[in-house]
């Protein structure tokens, strides 16, 4: 793309590098932006600032979180005897829209992935194993995606807990999982956190 102004190509290679962004959508976003009031696009570049630099992860479960503990955590009425494994916060947001659930969550940040570089140290692991030690947990739902990283995941997680006096389920497989989770229906969702099964191997 030949750019008139560096300005303008500045801007859309920075969109550009936005998933599912290309270079004719990332022009189209950046000249829309230009042609809005200045207090509009303040506000815009503002809230990614301000969602950068103040957005905190619970203590607890390490969901994204305005405060140091999440709203689930804060809430007395909620069971922090039932724990839900997830990936991220997508997972949850969508578990939550079902309004089915009343246990807790722990939300590892990703799965293992030996091909990207990810190791068990570098999620959110070690915190869920100090939370079933602790002794209110009776019940660990893994709720992971149903491919190959999920899989290990759960494996090396289980692995982690079965020596701890505590349930471990998993949610009914087939539902698409961690990242897609947020388009499975919300009734399919709820069953299968409903129908959850003894995990074991
Ligand atoms: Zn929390």
């Amino acid at each position: 793309m030949n750019f008139s102004s560096r300005l303008l190509e500045n801007a859309v290679n920075e969109f550009s590098k936005l998933p599912g962004i290309g270079q004719k959508t990332a022009l189209r976003l950046v000249l829309h932006l230009l042609n809005q009031q200045a207090d509009d696009v303040n506000r815009f570049s503002e809230s990614i600032l301000k969602l950068k630099k103040e957005i905190q992860y619970c203590k607890i479960c390490g969901n994204i979180s305005d405060a140091d503990t999440c709203s689930v955590c804060q809430a007395p009425k909620r069971d922090k005897s039932l724990i839900c494994l997830v990936e991220d916060t997508r997972d949850v947001m969508a578990i939550e829209n079902t309004n089915q659930y009343n246990g807790v969550y722990h939300v590892l940040g990703g799965l293992i992935s030996p091909m990207d570089g990810i190791g068990p140290s570098q999620l959110n692991i070690g915190a869920l194993v100090d939370r079933v030690r602790e002794g209110t947990v009776q019940e660990v739902i893994l709720a992971l995606s149903a491919t190959m990283e999920g899989d290990t995941t759960i494996f090396y997680i289980y692995k982690k807990l079965k020596d701890f006096p505590i349930k471990v389920s998993t949610i009914a497989r087939g539902i698409a999982f961690g990242g897609e989770i947020e388009y499975a229906d919300e009734i399919t969702l709820a069953r299968s956190i409903a129908t959850r099964v003894p995990y074991g191997v």
